[in-house]
């Protein structure tokens, strides 16, 4: 069983949809990479994915066991965001709030959970930094850290890659292909269609006329075509 299927999702805001009956799935172990122009509605797939918003029509179906509270995110920073005043192990930790329910305190093995992270992202360093004065790629790898303590299973990255410079950027992408490597299942929004298509193993591109298949596949298909055609995947 596919460990994320949506059938005939509609999704928006207000009752306007965005994007209307989009169907995909994504089996465990799958590097799906989501592109489409600005404003064609990828963070609020993800956003309905997660259940912060519900679907217009149609339905996201968990597999595999996983729960709602059980898949990581990492949204888009907003500048504020990146001067939050707290240190970087309470945010990385903060990642374990899904699963904390009426308890009011971290349990040992969620606190262990959060060290382990930081540790796998290369950050444990810095967990008493705060966070507000690191560098944009170190920012990012703590809320990588932060994502991962909420999964085992699946990571929704929103442009994590944006901002950074070229060494970050590497830094970054060798990580997160890391985690892949280690089974976690990659739902990633990205600009970057060549890296996408050197990368990942399935592309849904959604807009207008949307798509989903195998990187091939969308390499043959006219809207893969006409999308890199048009350069919007030019890094
Ligand atoms: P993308 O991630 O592809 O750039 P978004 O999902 O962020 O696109 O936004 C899609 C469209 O929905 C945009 O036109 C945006 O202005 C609009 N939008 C985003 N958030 C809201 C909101 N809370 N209420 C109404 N419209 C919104």
């Amino acid at each position: 069983m596919a460990i994320l299927q949506c059938d005939n999702l509609s999704f928006g805001y207000e009752g306007r949809a965005l994007i209307r009956d989009l169907s995909f799935s994504v089996q465990a172990g799958d590097y799906l990479c989501v592109v489409g122009q600005n404003g064609s509605g990828k963070t609020t797939l993800m956003r309905t994915i997660l259940g912060l918003q519900s679907p217009l029509s149609g339905r996201v179906i968990l597999g595999d066991g996983l729960r709602q509270n059980e898949i990581g995110y990492l949204p888009q920073q907003t500048l504020i965001q990146r001067d939050f005043p707290a240190s970087v192990e309470e945010i990385v930790r903060s990642g374990c709030q899904g699963r904390l329910g009426l308890r009011p305190f971290y349990s040992a093995a969620e606190k262990q959970r959060a060290r382990e992270a930081m540790e796998k992202l290369s950050v444990s360093e810095l967990a008493r930094r705060c966070y507000r004065e690191l560098s944009g790629g170190q920012q990012q790898r703590v809320l990588l850290a932060r994502a991962l303590c909420a999964t085992e299973k699946l990571l929704l990255l929103d442009e994590p890659v944006a901002g950074l410079d070229p060494m970050a950027t590497d830094e970054m992408y060798r990580l997160i292909e890391g985690l892949n490597q280690e089974g976690i299942t990659l739902i990633m929004i990205s600009h970057d269609l060549h890296y996408a298509l050197g990368h990942a193993s399935h592309i849904l591109q959604i807009g207008r006329d949307w798509f989903f298949g195998s990187k091939a596949d969308y390499l043959r298909s006219p809207t893969g075509r006409n999308f890199l055609r048009a350069g919007r995947g030019e890094r």
